[in-house]
């Protein structure tokens, strides 16, 4: 089978050596790729955003398979463009990626099918919206309705600050992503990452799952793409995966299929463990990145026969695999991310590295140069161990960490905290 991926970041690595490892595969490409992807694939230079470039090299090819990792070519209609062109595409159509690119949307689908999430108000003007913020009081969440790039959600302590995101968002700060402002009720809990895989009437759920979002140990300082994740997570317990498969999950699916818009995908649901139950904050529309490390790690299946029952509509017979190791990932970024940092510097020890027990390296943010491997973004490398315990994967991911020599990188030192306590706990 002829294969094209799309993306370049950790995620997209961890996916292509998954999908590398199928023996369906005969040819596989990645669009633009890494210089990590590029062990796995044939890294081409096109450019996502054209999708009749994407659709031409497809025919050229004989691509009978397109992957798409991330969210911005999913919101622009990539999947539907590949489809009417013949073309079979693992990913939601637009109007379905307005799950992701529209909060609005997504509320107004929760409000209309009953799925658990905090009370909200959408907003075209920062009056109202001001108004609104000082009827409710604080702590109040402000959300930009479109793609943010992760950084369109503000939790405000306090009024003011509320008012100041607002101000911000109708300013233009995240161009007409904020044009639209959902204020949400602020839900306290415990936060967890829940991601199924859908066929547009069918949802399976995937291995669980948790992320770091915040970029320095004890999970303080500003929000990231993501500094590391695990799996299985101890947060997750048979009772809540129930709930969460039944109120949220399937209720999506059921609701986005009767609205004639069905969802194809991964589904990603961010949400808070509250004393009311599981309550939803977001949803996704493709796999979390660095979570998708951790589950492709830990995923016995082929995943190509999955994409493409996903696609066919094909999952009701469907069944993943999942192997029982504990799987950890530690993202190394560039210092000063998520802030501003340098690029092209010189990483080394990456071979060393590779050679602990179990350790894989995915890349994000690199670049080969004249033999050398460099950095080229803000996150840079995952690197991932399985382990009997998280305990015993997060002891091999950093005894790989520390044998990489990079002095401009950085990371935490505490990934899957969470995990080793309650392994402790147990004894
Ligand atoms: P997002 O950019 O949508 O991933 O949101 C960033 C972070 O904001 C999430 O990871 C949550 O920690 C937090 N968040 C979003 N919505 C809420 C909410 N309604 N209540 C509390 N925290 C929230």
């Amino acid at each position: 089978m002829h294969i094209l991926l799309l993306g370049s970041g950790g995620r997209e690595h961890a996916l292509a050596w998954k999908i590398a490892a199928s023996p369906l595969v005969t040819k596989f490409w990645c669009a633009p790729g890494n210089a990590g992807i590029a062990r796995e694939a044939e890294c081409v230079a096109l450019d996502v955003a054209d999708h009749a470039a994407v659709i031409a090299f497809c025919k050229r090819n004989a691509v009978e398979l397109v992957v798409v990792g991330p969210e911005t070519p999913l919101a622009a209609g990539i999947v539907d463009d590949l489809t009417a062109a013949g073309i079979k595409a693992f990913g939601p159509s637009g109007a379905a990626a307005q799950l992701e690119s529209s909060k609005g949307f997504t509320k107004a689908l929760c409000t209309e099918f009953g799925i658990p999430t905090g009370a909200y108000k959408r907003f075209t003007n920062a009056k109202d919206a001001r108004d609104y913020v000082i009827s409710q009081g604080a702590p109040i969440v402000v959300k930009a309705d479109g793609l943010a790039a992760g950084k369109g959600v503000v939790v405000a302590k306090t009024v003011r600050e509320a008012e100041d995101a607002i101000a911000m968002m109708f300013e233009g700060a995240f161009g007409e992503a904020g044009a639209e402002v959902v204020i949400e009720e602020f839900l306290p809990g415990r936060e967890i990452s829940f991601f199924a895989l859908c066929d547009g009437e069918t949802a399976i759920p995937l291995a669980s799952a948790q992320d770091h979002k915040r970029v320095f140990d004890h999970d303080v300082g500003p929000n990231t793409g993501g500094m590391g994740a695990y799996s299985p997570t101890p947060l997750v317990t048979p009772a809540i995966h129930d709930a969460i498969m039944a109120r949220i999950i399937l209720p999506t699916v059921a609701g986005m299929k009767q609205r004639g818009t069905p969802f194809r995908g991964i589904l990603y649901a961010g949400i808070m463990l509250t004393t009311q139950g599981p309550k939803l904050f977001e949803f996704n529309v493709r796999f979390g990145d660095p979570e998708c490390q951790v589950l492709m790690l830990r995923m016995m299946s082929d995943i190509v026969p999955a994409f493409i029952a996903a696609c066919d509509g094909e999952l009701k017979h469907f069944d993943l695999r999942w192997y029982p190791e504990s799987a950890l990932t530690v993202v190394m970024a560039a210092k000063g991310y998520p802030g501003d940092y340098q690029k092209g510097t010189r990483i080394q020890g990456l071979e060393e590295a590779a050679k602990v027990d179990t350790v894989e390296i995915f890349h994000a943010g690199t670049v080969a140069k004249d033999g050398a491997i460099l950095a080229n973004g803000g996150r840079v490398l995952n690197v991932c161990a399985l382990g009997a315990t998280v305990t015993e994967a997060q002891g091999r991911a950093y005894q790989a960490v520390d044998r990489i020599n990079w002095p401009e990188g950085f990371c935490r030192r505490d990934i899957g905290w969470q995990a080793v306590e309650a392994e402790k706990a147990r004894g």
